[in-house]
């Protein structure tokens, strides 16, 4: 038998792309190799007397050890998330003073860093991420990106940041600069965002189509009405979902 262990240890197996079954030994390597590759079980495990119904079984039990694997893990990332997340809640209420990085953190390139304070506890996201919401940022942002500080730091780069006078930065701000100094500067800023959250925009755009397109199905149903309707008004009207454009546009009117 341990003869027999031996021989599917060296004679491992891997499934085809397309359906089927290969011996990782006995098929041919090399990328400039156009043989077929050998079936598994191969010649040596079938001279060994090994059947199909035990070839069946090792890939049975294979198959249900990764998805046992996998599972597993995600449980495993969960919980880690939720630990996170309570660790977090734990340690920093609502209204935490912080330092949140909504695009990239200072140490891997110049992003925006946003001098604020949370608004709700964190959470896990839908994937799977701890998540916090901070003032003046609509979405969530991963905890990896938010950084509680001391007081007398969050009020010095405050003040640091009110007296910057940025040319680009937020509409309220506007009044400090010229209109001259603040105009250009800010058509390239509406211009790189606008670039840089169209992927986003396709996307979500892509998600609403295929939502509406299960007419009557009842889970894509509740899912327009429950979880669609619960993302703002002006990013569903991106998404081109109708409603909310027209009712923006009385709204505007
Ligand atoms: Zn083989």
């Amino acid at each position: 038998m341990s003869a027999c262990d031996e021989l599917l240890k060296l004679h491992d197996w891997d499934e085809l792309l397309f359906g089927g079954f290969y011996c990782l030994h006995c098929s041919p390597t090399g990328e400039d190799s156009f043989d077929d590759p050998i079936a598994w079980p191969c010649p040596p495990l079938r001279e060994a007397g090994l059947t199909d119904d035990e070839a069946r079984e090792i890939i049975v039990a294979r198959r249900e050890k990764a998805e046992a694997d996998y599972r597993a893990k995600k449980a495993a990332e969960q919980a880690e998330a939720q630990r996170q997340v309570n660790e977090f809640n734990h340690r920093h209420p609502v209204g935490t003073l912080v330092f949140a990085y909504p695009g990239i953190r200072p140490e891997d390139g110049a992003g925006t860093r946003l001098v604020t304070r949370t608004r709700t506890e964190a959470q896990v996201s839908a994937s799977g991420d701890p998540v916090v919401w901070v003032e003046g940022e609509g979405s969530y942002i991963s905890l990896t990106h938010v950084d509680p500080v001391a007081e007398d730091v969050w009020e010095a780069a405050w003040k640091a940041e009110k007296q910057a006078e940025p040319t680009v930065v937020t509409p309220q701000r506007l009044g400090h600069a010229t209109r001259d100094e603040t105009i250009p500067a800010l058509l390239a800023t509406i211009k790189e965002l606008r670039a840089s959250r169209q992927p986003l925009i396709d996307a979500l755009t892509r998600v609403h189509q295929s939502m509406t397109a299960c007419v009557g199905d009842e889970w894509a149903m509740e899912w327009l009405g429950e979880v669609w309707t619960q993302i703002p008004l002006h990013v569903r009207a991106l998404a081109g979902d109708q409603d909310p454009a027209s009712e923006l546009g009385e709204g505007g009117a």
